[in-house]
């Protein structure tokens, strides 16, 4: 039987539209998962937890800062950054399990951060708000994980809604719920290829851009216009062409959230494959897997189809009817397999649903 106090049911996300916009305090539009990792935990005086996808058992002091460089630092860095912030949570005990698959572009870090966070805000009272979570979250990644993401899926994992979408501006964190209609299905299929080369691609990126936003004395991309752009004499040519790209996908991310709630999937799934064409084009960050599964996708009847996430291999989204999605994917996923057998592709459905909750067992 189990005796834990607590159980945490904390979120993916997949991001329908918005890829390499955070990092200019551009648009982002993501979904949180039924897919999910569970916490089932009790207090305790030190951290003993277990996880399942990992069949790994660890312990250590809740002020233990010394990184494992391993899947522990997810936790052992959630205690620094509440630490460094004045609050002082104890231990305890937990096993981690869930549906959510680890490194399939589903965000399984940011879903652990917040499955932790949200059960140690609970059980030891930090009052801390959902938007505060997931901003403690990022750090965790950032400065303890050493990951430089942007507050993408921290702010889904801990503030998604069943049916929804975030609509999140990545500067103000100004956020807006955009309903998906029940009748469709996010079809995340993973290429199987890891990205090896993805971070010196993505810093490579982030400096160009961040660049030119600095010569055009811009705050966020969502203050330009594709004319301002192009009219501008001090951005090269390179600057151009991918900021050019960050401003059009602000635009596309506006256009899909009112195209969603007016109910015209035709419109949203365009302009998810106008966005994958742009990225791959533009920014340079689609790979020939990539580009195979957004056609396929495409030609299998889906509304639309692009890369998630970074890019250079990963995931892609489909937009699909929930009908069809099983079989969509099935004959998406032979398709693939033919032409890549070698490569350890997967794909998952996936439900818009809430953020991160605690049920505690009184
Ligand atoms: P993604 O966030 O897209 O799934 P990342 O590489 O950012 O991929 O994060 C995956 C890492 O997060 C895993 O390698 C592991 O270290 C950690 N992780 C996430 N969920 C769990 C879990 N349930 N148990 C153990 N480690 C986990
Ligand atoms: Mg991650």
């Amino acid at each position: 039987m189990d005796t834990r106090t607590h159980r945490v049911i904390s979120p993916g996300r997949v991001n329908l539209i918005g890829d390499h916009t955070d990092y200019t305090g551009g648009y982002v539009l993501p979904v949180a998962t039924d897919l999910h990792t569970q916490l089932a935990a009790s207090p305790a005086d030190e951290v003993t937890v277990y996880s399942e996808a990992t069949d790994d058992r660890r312990s250590f002091a809740v002020d233990d800062e010394q990184p494992s460089g391993d899947w522990t630092d997810y936790v052992k860095g959630c205690y620094a950054v509440l630490r460094e912030e004045g609050y002082a949570p104890g231990g305890f005990d937990g096993d981690l399990s869930g549906t959510l698959p680890l490194g399939s572009g589903l965000s399984s870090s940011a879903s652990l951060e917040l499955a932790v966070v949200a059960f140690l805000n609970d059980a030891y009272s930090l009052g801390l708000s959902r938007e505060r979570m997931a901003r403690l979250s990022q750090r965790v990644e950032n400065d303890f994980v050493g990951v430089s993401c942007g507050i993408m899926d921290q702010f889904a994992v801990a503030l998604g809604q069943s049916g929804h979408a975030l609509h999140l501006d990545t500067g103000s964190l100004e956020y807006d719920p955009i309903p998906i209609p029940d009748d469709v299905r996010l079809v995340v299929y993973h290429t199987g290829v890891e990205r090896g080369l993805v971070d010196t691609a993505y810093n490579e990126r982030r400096e160009t851009v961040e660049g030119a936003l600095d010569a055009l004395g811009a705050e966020a991309s969502t203050q330009l216009s594709e004319a301002d752009i192009e009219d501008a004499g001090s951005l090269s040519e390179l600057q151009r062409q991918r900021l050019g790209y960050v401003v059009r996908e602000n635009e596309r991310v506006l256009r899909v959230g009112e195209a969603l709630s007016g109910g015209d999937l035709e419109t949203v799934g365009s302009l998810l494959t106008a966005a994958h064409a742009d990225i791959a084009a533009n920014y340079d960050a689609s790979c020939r897997e990539l580009d195979f599964v957004v056609d396929q996708a495409v030609e299998r009847g889906a509304y639309g189809a692009r890369l998630t996430g970074a890019g250079w291999g990963g995931a892609a989204v489909a937009l699909v009817d929930a009908a069809d999605a099983e079989a969509f994917a099935r004959s998406l996923h032979e398709r693939y397999c033919e032409q890549f057998p070698d490569h350890e592709s997967r794909y998952h459905l996936v439900t818009p649903s809430d953020g991160v909750r605690v049920q505690r067992r009184s």
